[in-house]
């Protein structure tokens, strides 16, 4: 049996920097195939306007958001906007790592009647760090049905940091990579404070295998250039 399979894979860091711009208001979406939307937000560094992506996911039971907006100030918009575009409500938010542009906003998701995930580990560095802390805990790779969709959540190991995860969308081939998967124009790995640089392509590798996932990734990933920091 011979199966035509396309993957997509989002990658989360866009390294598009704008100069002379405050904008971390800005929230732009994306559509990216079927149910599947991402959305953009943006921090300001200095004069540098650093974008994150996140996506969410229209299922007939509601809809899940992965990762949250970078600031606090497109958390309302992102909800009004999915509410106005497919009169629908939020019901699952999942941070994929313990991260500001991951995590921020899980506790105005909670507020909101949002389900909150995060894993154990992802919770244990968000105690150290005083971030955001989700309602549920994952313990270990979780397989969700949402409405006519069903993914997983998977843990392949340490690379952009010790908790990154990713999400797999097995029938539609579709792989959230948080941070752990880089784009293929990215000039660096961004961040690596807390990066995992050896194990990194170790991680990806297994999580491609692991998932059985076709193609692309290893080849697209830099995982090769590393910047001094
Ligand atoms: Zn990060």
């Amino acid at each position: 049996m011979r199966t035509t399979i396309t993957t997509i894979i989002i990658y989360l860091f866009s390294l598009t920097f704008t100069f002379g711009q405050t904008a971390n208001n800005e929230l732009k979406i994306t559509p990216l195939t079927g149910d599947f939307y991402i959305f953009t937000t943006y921090k300001m560094f200095g004069t540098k306007k650093q974008s994150a992506n996140g996506m969410y996911l229209v299922t007939d039971s509601g809809v899940v958001v992965f990762d949250s907006p970078w600031d606090t100030s497109p958390f309302q918009p992102l909800l009004d906007s999915i509410k106005v575009r497919h009169n629908k409500k939020v019901v699952i938010n999942i941070a994929t790592h313990s991260h500001e542009d991951r995590t921020s906003g899980i506790d105005f998701y909670r507020k909101n009647g949002v389900k909150t995930y995060t894993t154990k580990l992802t919770d244990e560095i968000s105690i150290e760090n005083g971030r955001p802390r989700a309602e549920f805990l994952m313990k270990k790779d979780t397989l969700f049905t949402v409405g006519q969709y069903k993914f997983q959540t998977y843990f392949g190991g340490e690379g952009h940091t010790k908790d990154n995860i990713v999400i797999w969308f097995d029938n539609e081939k579709i792989l959230y990579g948080g941070c752990l998967v880089k784009s293929i124009d990215a000039k660096d790995l961004e961040y690596v404070g807390e990066a995992n640089i050896k194990e990194w392509p170790k991680t990806i590798k297994k999580s491609k295998t692991s998932l059985r996932i076709p193609n692309l990734l290893s080849q697209d990933i830099t995982i090769g250039k590393v910047p001094k920091h």
